[in-house]
């Protein structure tokens, strides 16, 4: 094992097979994402503005809206070689994507306060934690456990500092369900690890679609008052466009869908210390046993049918030989990096 992470750890959890045939034989299906999808270039529009923001750039006074107006995540994409094999430029359904993406991340700019200056983003030994690798120790090993953060920053109206998740959704989480997050407690504990205290992690969920405009009812009378997901502004002009008086819609202010809703989450110490202690425990003994604890199917309605393995699996329970690649799976040896 090169070094751990939160997603070996949740994989074990969910099935010791499947961590065995994914992270000990290197198991890979062919049908992997070859091409970005809306939310990795929402990620990377982001992360270009965030950079891009003069807090970062050390370029104060800069006309940071005009700055920030041409980014798009494609550049960051390709700058990362992350698909080589993706020719963005004139693929029709790619730059159909490429549009959507870049409209909705100029729209965060504007709604997370990113173009106003409000975040100030941290750094660590002089680089900015944006898109950031944080590594520490695993105990007991010279393993390092790893995890990616988007961003962390300073909310220069309260002085806190947040640990920053862009989630870009169909539907969005409500507080209560995003406020256990193993993943982003374990990340708070490994930025303390650091010297890094934050306040608590964020959630950025963003709408993964374009402003709805409402529509007339089919007797042309009035506008529909059904709870689209779109923002005032645009609800208000569709009302102005059609002929009709905006005082009578004010109450759909409320009704509508946002487009984004960020939920904060103060999170103990204690709690993420705990975390970590579980996920470095389990590094360990991935480190140390490999083979012997892992292998457990976990033989389950909910996840066996979701499982990119579970032909194979089904094989090999039945004690029959199985071949990898017969089911579209490439191994460490076939992709060269054995
Ligand atoms: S099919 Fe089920 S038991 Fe088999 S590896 Fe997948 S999750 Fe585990």
């Amino acid at each position: 094992m090169k070094h751990g992470s939160y997603s070996r750890c949740s994989t074990a959890l969910q099935c010791g097979h499947l961590y065995h045939l994914k992270y000990e034989l290197g198991w890979r299906t062919e049908t992997r994402q070859k091409a970005p999808t809306l939310g990795s270039w929402v990620h990377a529009g982001l992360e270009a503005a965030v950079r891009a923001h003069p807090l970062v750039s050390g370029q104060p006074g800069a006309p940071v809206r005009d700055a920030l107006r041409n980014i798009s995540g494609v550049s960051v994409l390709h700058d990362r070689n992350e698909y080589p094999e993706v020719e963005i430029e004139g693929e029709g359904a790619m730059d159909d994507l490429c549009d959507l993406a870049t409209s909705i991340t100029h729209r965060v700019i504007d709604s997370a306060g990113i173009a106003d200056g409000r975040w100030e983003t941290i750094e660590l030994d002089g680089v900015p934690l944006i898109e950031h690798k944080l590594e520490v120790p695993i105990p007991g090993t010279d393993i390092p456990f790893i995890g990616i953060i988007d961003w962390c920053a300073r909310d220069t109206d309260t002085g806190l500092v947040w640990l920053i998740d862009w989630k870009v959704r169909g539907n969005f989480n409500d507080e209560e369900s995003e406020s256990f997050d193993p993943q982003m407690a374990l990340y708070q504990h490994m930025l303390k690890m650091h010297g890094i205290e934050v306040a608590g992690t964020c959630t950025y969920q963003i709408r993964n679609r374009e402003l709805a405009v409402p529509k007339m009812l089919k007797n042309g009378t009035a506008m529909s008052r059904g709870a689209i997901a779109t923002d005032w502004p645009t609800y208000r002009q569709a009302v102005i466009d059609a002929g009709l008086y905006v005082c009578d819609y004010h109450d759909m202010e409320a009704k509508l869908k946002p487009f984004d809703r960020p939920v904060f989450v103060h999170r103990g110490a204690d709690v993420c210390e705990g975390v970590w202690e579980q996920m470095s425990e389990m590094s360990c003994a991935q480190a140390i046993a490999p083979l012997t604890i892992w292998k457990w199917r976990n033989l389950s309605s909910f996840s066996c049918p979701r499982c990119d393995f579970r032909e194979p699996c089904i094989e090999g329970l039945a004690g029959r030989e199985v071949d990898p690649k017969l089911y579209g799976i490439t191994t460490p040896k076939e992709r060269g990096d054995a």
